[in-house]
């Protein structure tokens, strides 16, 4: 078998002929063409005859054998008739906008999918940023296949998360029955999801029956708006954090007012223990709380209140759930402490919400841990420049976007 021969097989691309190859400082480099001698347009795919000029062009495909392998063709530009202009024409190997072939791009994204940011910018030897741009392409690409992702949505959930360091934001919603994003965009307001249901439309809207929220005015106001049959629920992750807030607001007005240093110490050293899930805490946890029974009956109250909330919430009946909140919140406003008092009032104002919780079991951090992978994700992007970049890898990751890696196969083209 010639070296050519053995090197067609090897790339693995369909209609390529392969002229002959060289080595370079980098690695090797491939002199290939197309099967087809009659130039198309790279635009709409026109054959179009009339060469305007031919540049050399590399194309970077996956390594062969671990050397870096580089594909050369003097790529011909022509004035395709029907675009009526000067157009670079088609290659069989890759978009025509692109210096990776199609096969390092699936690979990159199948990848970008599976591991970490170094495993993929080390095994394929590019930058991170070029990873965002093949992924992007890759989403986009996917997403263009038809908008059935947001068809038929009953149960979804709306979220915001922050990247840049909480200066730039990105909505997300997700279908609760798959555990998927279906959609996302730049922003965070009231404009942003109203986005949605207007992509939505009337029709589809009618089919949502719930809405995971947040307790902010913005969601609040466009749920009412644009679904108003739909039943809202007040995400648990946010409806408890009112709580950590409350507790944690209380536990440093008691480090502002204690009297001694120690004191103030030993209280500062509490957040941990206090904070954490009662099912999470250690023995130390358990120790520091017993202490602060003894010394500071101020944040004691505090944590009880927290813990008991987050046991209501864990009831399966909704009327019991029901009774126990309202007692909670009696409790609350009897305790006090104002930070609970003002949460309390919180509570009472968003109660059939917070009690839909309780019915559907539908959070957005619960849906198949998807919020914290979301998260993850955005901590991983940093060093994205776009908004789109980061949404093309929350697709990739969470979307439920099918990649499958090019693989090698010997008999497969002649
Ligand atoms: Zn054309």
């Amino acid at each position: 078998m010639r070296a050519t021969t053995l090197l067609r097989k090897a790339l693995s691309i369909q209609h390529l002929i392969v002229h002959g190859f060289e080595f370079d400082d980098r690695g090797i480099v491939v002199t290939v063409a197309p099967t087809n001698r009659v130039p198309r347009c790279g635009e709409c795919g026109s054959i179009a005859r009339s060469v305007y000029d031919r540049r050399q062009r590399y194309w970077r495909h996956h390594d062969l054998a671990g050397m870096m392998t580089r594909m050369r063709y003097p790529i011909r530009r022509v004035r395709c008739p029907r675009c009526e202009s000067v157009k670079t024409e088609r290659v069989p190997w890759a978009d025509s906008s692109c210096n990776f072939t199609y096969a390092f791009e699936e690979r990159t994204a199948f990848l970008a999918q599976q591991c970490s940011k170094t495993a993929v910018t080390k095994l394929m030897r590019i930058a991170w940023r070029t990873v965002g741009e093949i992924v992007t392409r890759t989403v986009s690409e996917y997403l263009d296949k038809g908008d059935d992702r947001i068809d038929g949505l009953r149960h979804i959930g709306a979220d915001e998360l922050s990247y840049r360091r909480h200066h730039k934001y990105v909505t997300t919603v997700v279908n609760h029955e798959l555990g998927v994003v279906v959609w996302a965009k730049e922003g965070k307001n009231a404009a942003t999801l109203r986005a949605f249901f207007e992509e939505l439309g009337p029709e589809r809207c009618k089919l949502i029956e719930t809405v995971t929220i947040d307790m902010s005015k913005a969601f609040i106001s466009v749920v009412k708006e644009m679904v108003p049959h739909a039943k809202m629920i007040f995400d648990r992750f946010h409806v408890q954090r009112i709580l950590q807030d409350a507790l944690d607001k209380t536990r440093r007005d008691e480090v502002r007012e204690a009297e001694t240093k120690e004191q103030k110490a030993i209280l500062k050293n509490t957040r941990n223990a206090i904070q954490k899930r009662e099912s999470n805490r250690t023995d130390d946890d358990l120790e520091t709380l017993e202490e602060l029974r003894a010394n500071n009956s101020h944040i004691f109250d505090a944590i009880l209140l927290k813990d008991s909330f987050a046991a209501v919430l864990d009831k399966r009946q909704v009327n019991v759930a029901r009774l126990n909140l309202e007692q909670w919140a009696v409790n609350a406003e009897a305790s006090g402490l104002v930070h609970f008092q003002s949460a309390a009032k919180t509570i009472k104002n968003h109660i059939d919400g917070i009690l839909e919780y309780v019915r559907t079991r539908f959070s957005n951090g619960r849906t198949e841990g998807l919020n914290g992978k979301v998260r993850t994700i955005t901590r991983r992007s940093f060093g994205f420049h776009s908004a789109a970049a980061l949404i093309s890898m929350i697709f990739l990751c969470c979307g439920g976007v099918e990649v499958t890696p090019a693989f090698f196969h010997p008999l497969g083209f002649h």
